[in-house]
């Protein structure tokens, strides 16, 4: 069925509202209507969607669109029935969510043809009734969605997946059309053929993100690292991806304790909390989620900053899904990564519970990252060569290797003994293999192949097996070498890297990048103080405190509540010099008390730093999270949202004690709350100015008990906490 070009545009515009086609949209959807099988290949945010929904509304019969998870397709059913004003029965979903009174409305659509979409998850698909019911009906075509599921060398593959083909025999043949994100000539190739669609014409979009910017960087002290970057790119949003539930909670509090508005999101929070966090992210209520992988199927935040891997991603793929988050409006997008080798051991120890063929593959895609993480070669040019596609520049401008690149080297005698090796074997072999051979590095492989006996065993062992490694990769990049798709990992020479054995010319390579080690931060609380090696300043420390007293009698206040002398410790370590750098690193000051009283104190350490040349350590204090609790966000997020403490205390399991303590722990770290309209509906507002004045003129401390032992039992402990909190708040903090 040939459409006329005018329909297919009007279409557009009265269905979905849009004025063009992006990208090969037009050319897919006419292929499709032409009857013919297509394979699409577009990152994610591309507009695969369109691709099959508006061929739907235009053919007769019913589309099925398979498709994985149960969240995209009511997305997808909202949107299309808001989209079209006909029929809500013009999209429908069967899945495993219904009702029988649901599954009965979607039957009657399908049978009296008001239905256009189907959604189905490939479980329902093979359902023996729902055959028989999609037997019965006239089907336009098949679009299978997320694709990559078909493969393994996906990163979520999904068995079920795999029955398509035979079920799509079973019901009836029609054109099927297959989208996914995941280019990796692999894992077409595995679609392609599972599908029984080696037909279908492919259309294939580049992959480039241009306006993102990729960074790896060495895993030191990535906490501290972390406050930094935000801070140096304030009100942004941004995505902080962790491998490890336990690490997302642990992240997202360290940087509400540190100032800065984070969410945790992992599958392992109920429903409820998952959905308020990420509403919260999209209404911008918090600046940054804290996530395990789970986080960010289907969402579709234009404007988020960064994205940053406190963990290394498992493959290449779910790298670039993961940042391709960044910068969807075509704006920046900076994308961090930490690694340490460190990760990668731990992965493959996370790897060794599972099937011996899973394994292989998991090491596979793992070592390819690991390739990535320490190449110093454009990480643009790598990641699209990963995912099939050529980068013609020779310095993209936006990522770090390109930034700040390594020296390079002649190498084309190195690029010509890989070539003269794979040649000399009499079979193919991995890249690690080949490596081995030439650094001279014997193992259980190269022993049981006898390559320790090969004239060029150790031929380049001036160098490590990493070097060979860099070489080789550049050699696939150069398209001298290539990779065997279907045996996952044999290195064999092109015609291309043959000529240029034949006549080598100059060609200038470039060595890996080095990492340190990484810490182990297995059992260490990650989120420990950074603090400088001790040695306060003493001197310095004693004028701060004269400085304290001074400005202290000057506004009538206890000189403790203009700083701690905790602070003053910090101050003598760091040298704040700006108010800025006084409250992100010195305890137990915020920025509101930094503000009303640091500026004769940075003024006064300003000039000891100069008169005397002291070197300032360009470093800050992480402020701890006070306990392993996880109740201190939960309650500095309830008390933002004026939640009686009576709840906060019953939703967390506290009483009225516990709760204090643990509010009291969290304005001790020099996070401000604010009690106001607790206090102002349950307390006398005399007994709150009694209390207050006391804290003001007569307290000499900080300190509870103090305050405790003075003012009981004219009031009641409670009002005394109270008001000290909103005191140390208003006041001191
Ligand atoms: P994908 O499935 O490839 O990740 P989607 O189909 O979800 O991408 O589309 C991504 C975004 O692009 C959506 O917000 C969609 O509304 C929008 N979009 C799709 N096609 C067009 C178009 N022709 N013009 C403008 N916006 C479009
Ligand atoms: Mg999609
Ligand atoms: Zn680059």
């Amino acid at each position: 069925m040939a459409v006329d070009p005018n329909i297919l545009h009007s279409k557009l515009k009265t269905f979905f509202g849009y004025d063009a086609f992006k990208g090969d949209q037009e050319q897919i959807i006419r292929h499709l209507t032409d009857g013919k099988n297509a394979f699409v290949l577009m990152p994610t945010g591309g507009g695969k969607s369109l691709c099959y929904q508006l061929p739907a509304l235009l053919m007769e019969g019913t589309a099925i669109v398979i498709s994985p998870l149960i969240a995209l397709m009511k997305n997808q059913v909202d949107a299309i029935r808001g989209f079209e004003a006909g029929d809500a029965g013009i999209a429908h979903f069967l899945n495993s969510s219904l009702n029988r009174a649901q599954i009965a409305e979607v039957q009657e659509d399908l049978l009296s043809g008001v239905t256009k979409l189907l959604y189905v998850a490939p479980e329902s698909l093979t359902k023996e009734e729902n055959i028989a019911l999609l037997k019965s009906i006239k089907i336009s075509f098949y679009a299978v969605d997320e694709a990559h599921c078909i493969s393994e060398w996906g990163h979520d593959f999904r068995p079920e997946y795999r029955r398509i083909r035979s079920i799509v025999e079973e019901i009836q043949l029609a054109p099927i059309i297959a989208l996914t994100a995941t280019a990796t000539p692999k894992v077409q190739s595995d679609i392609l053929k599972n599908l029984r669609i080696q037909d279908a014409k492919v259309f294939r979009s580049s992959f480039n993100r241009p306006n993102l910017y990729y960074e790896v960087r060495d895993k030191v002290e990535p906490e501290k690292d972390i406050i930094r970057f935000i801070r140096q790119n304030p009100g942004k949003s941004g995505i902080i991806y962790c491998l490890s539930r336990k690490k997302v909670e642990e992240i997202a509090q360290m940087l509400c304790i540190n100032g800065i508005k984070a969410l945790p999101y992992h599958a392992g929070l109920d429903a409820k909390t998952r959905a308020e966090n990420q509403d919260k992210f999209l209404m911008e209520e918090v600046d940054v989620i804290v996530a395990t992988i789970a986080f960010g199927m289907g969402i579709d935040k234009p404007d988020v900053r960064f994205v940053i891997h406190y963990d290394i991603p498992k493959s290449i793929e779910g790298y670039y899904q993961e940042t391709g988050r960044a910068g969807r409006d075509g704006m920046e997008g900076q994308c961090i990564t930490y690694y340490s080798y460190k990760d990668i051991q731990k992965l493959e120890k996370f790897m060794q519970g599972k099937p011996v063929a899973e394994q292989e593959i998991g090491k596979q895609l793992l070592f390819e990252t690991v390739a990535y993480a320490e190449s110093s070669q454009c990480r643009r040019k790598l990641l699209l060569n990963y995912f099939g596609e050529d980068y013609p520049a020779d310095n993209c401008g936006a990522c770090d290797n390109c930034l700040h690149p390594k020296a390079r080297f002649d190498g084309r005698e190195e690029m010509s003994l890989v070539i003269e090796l794979i040649e000399a074997l009499p079979e193919r072999f991995k890249l690690e293999h080949l490596a081995a051979i030439l650094s001279g590095v014997s193992n259980a492989m190269i022993k049981s192949y006898k390559h320790d006996k090969l004239s060029l065993f150790g031929a380049g062992k001036d160098h490590d097996m990493r070097f060979w490694q860099a070489v080789i990769h550049q050699g696939l990049i150069l398209h001298y070498l290539e990779k065997d798709i279907e045996n996952y990992g044999l290195i064999s020479a092109t015609d291309l890297g043959l000529e240029f054995y034949l006549h080598p010319t100059e060609l200038m390579l470039v060595e890996d990048r080095t990492f340190s080690e990484g810490e182990d931060d297995e059992d260490e609380d990650s989120a420990a103080a950074v603090r400088g090696g001790g040695g306060a300043d003493e001197v310095l420390l004693a004028m701060l405190k004269d400085l304290r007293k001074d400005v202290a009698r000057k506004l009538k206040l206890q000189p403790w509540v203009i700083f701690s002398d905790p602070a003053l410790e910090d101050m003598t370590i760091v040298y704040p010099l700006t108010i800025k750098e006084l409250s992100e690193k010195c305890q137990g000051v915020g920025e509101g008390k930094a503000r009303k009283y640091g500026q004769p104190f940075v003024d006064l350490i300003a000039k000891w730093v100069e008169e005397n040349e002291i070197e300032r350590p360009d470093d800050f204090v992480v402020k701890s999270v006070p306990s392993k609790s996880g109740n201190k966000v939960y309650i500095i997020q309830s008390i933002d949202r004026k939640l009686d403490l009576e709840g906060i205390a019953s939703a967390k399991g506290l009483d009225m004690d516990a709760l204090l303590s643990e509010i009291e722990a969290i304005v001790a770290t020099g996070t401000r709350v604010n009690l106001n309209y607790y206090i102002n509906e349950n307390l006398d507002p005399d007994v709150v100015q009694e209390i207050y004045d006391w804290f003001r003129d007569e307290a000499t401390s900080d300190s509870l008990a103090e305050a405790l032992a003075a003012l009981t039992p004219d009031y009641e402990e409670l009002e005394i906490r109270l008001v000290r909190i909103k005191f140390l708040c208003e006041v001191a903090n």
